[in-house]
């Protein structure tokens, strides 16, 4: 078949940039490589997760729950709120698409912090929306008091992300709470806590306690960090219970496979094993912080499953030793160079590196 030149793609999409995931590692000689680009959990399933997702497997010549029943009583069960206000997607990435498709008309604006998720403009893009980017503060923090200056009568929705991806800030509940006094009911102000599991500072804004006291406000949480569960794509929006249903609406039908659904229950059920190896993550991530600022190291300080070293036109640099010592990390070119906690084998290697790297000068 021969390309045909009639046929036009829609110019926003040729014009988006393509999501770029975190590369894999290439072993190098005798080495080991480890990914630490993606802010994955670096254990394996737990067995009884694994036992759960066989014994779905035997039943995928059926179409899944399209309502996803079992999952979202679980879930309603554990935040304390109605199914009604819950929707879940594939991925906390699908999620945040459903949002956006689900509040925002072409030529609405949806406001976010840069840099924060890569796929916040790509949603916004193919809503035909407007991405207004906000840069963070110096320090890797929202400029909360710019966001709330950027609405405009086109704004529908904001999103927050804390702790943020990629600097591993947290937005505090006391600022949360004087931006959201500052922002008009009719924006749905999303709180992204994709890794709100790795968090310890007290604090930090309790996203399910604040959508409770607002009617505008919604949380995208998901099961592929903490839990675990990457590879099968399961995230939920909570919110309020008409923005829930539009959001629902808009998910790919069936989209939550029926592994992904039951993986997931049986995670929420193995919670305080899932948590446990999540503490595990935050004690390994204060140990690397503390190894890499003796040697002198200005990092962030982060709480999320990643740390952020803000390098700026010195982290390609770095990132192609980390490659050339079979370690993937995520560049963001002369911006910085974010690391997700793994192996503690991995972890060691990267003190090593970055040992390396400031002997070089
Ligand atoms: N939100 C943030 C802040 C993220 O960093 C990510 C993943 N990198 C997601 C959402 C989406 O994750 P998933 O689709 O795997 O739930």
């Amino acid at each position: 078949m021969s390309d045909s030149v009639t046929l036009r793609v829609r110019s926003i999409i040729e014009a988006l940039p393509t999501y770029k995931a975190g590369k894999k590692a290439e072993a190098v000689d005798a080495l080991a490589p480890y990914k630490l680009s993606s802010n994955e959990i670096a254990l394996q399933p737990l067995p009884s997760v694994l036992a759960v997702i066989e014994r779905a497997a035997a039943h995928i010549n059926r179409y899944p729950d399209p309502f996803a029943t079992e999952l979202m009583s679980a879930l309603a069960e554990k935040l304390k709120v109605a199914v009604d206000n819950i929707a879940v997607g594939t991925g906390s990435v699908g999620v945040c698409q459903q949002i956006v498709q689900a509040m925002v008309d072409a030529g609405g604006e949806v406001i976010f912090a840069w840099r924060s998720f890569e796929a916040y403009p790509i949603v916004a893009s193919i809503a035909g929306a407007t991405s207004v980017q906000i840069p963070l503060l110096e320090d890797g923090s929202h400029d909360l008091a710019g966001m709330a200056a950027a609405v405009t009568a086109k704004t529908k929705v904001i999103f927050l992300c804390t702790p943020n991806n990629p600097t591993g800030n947290v937005i505090s509940q006391s600022q949360f709470d004087s931006f959201i006094a500052q922002i008009p009911t009719e924006v749905l102000v999303v709180i992204d806590e994709a890794y709100v599991e790795f968090n310890r500072d007290e604090n930090a804004v309790d996203g399910l306690t604040s959508m409770l006291a607002h009617t505008n406000v919604g949380i995208l949480r998901t099961f592929s960090k903490a839990y675990g569960l990457a590879g099968l794509r399961v995230g939920y929006f909570v919110g309020p219970k008409h923005v829930a249903q539009a959001v629902a609406k808009t998910a790919v039908p069936f989209g939550v496979s029926s592994i992904a659904q039951a993986a997931a229950v049986e995670s929420l059920n193995s919670e305080s094993e899932l948590l446990a190896r999540v503490e595990a993550v935050t004690v390994q991530r204060a140990e690397c912080e503390g190894q890499l600022r003796a040697l002198g190291v200005a990092l962030n300080p982060s709480q999320a499953n990643f740390i952020w070293w803000p390098l700026g036109d010195r982290t390609d640099k770095f990132a192609q030793l980390c490659n050339d010592r079979a370690i993937a990390v995520r560049a963001f070119s002369g911006e910085g160079v974010r690391i997700s906690i793994g192996e503690s084998q991995a972890m060691q290697r990267i003190v090593d590196i970055v040992s390396e790297f400031m002997a070089q000068g």
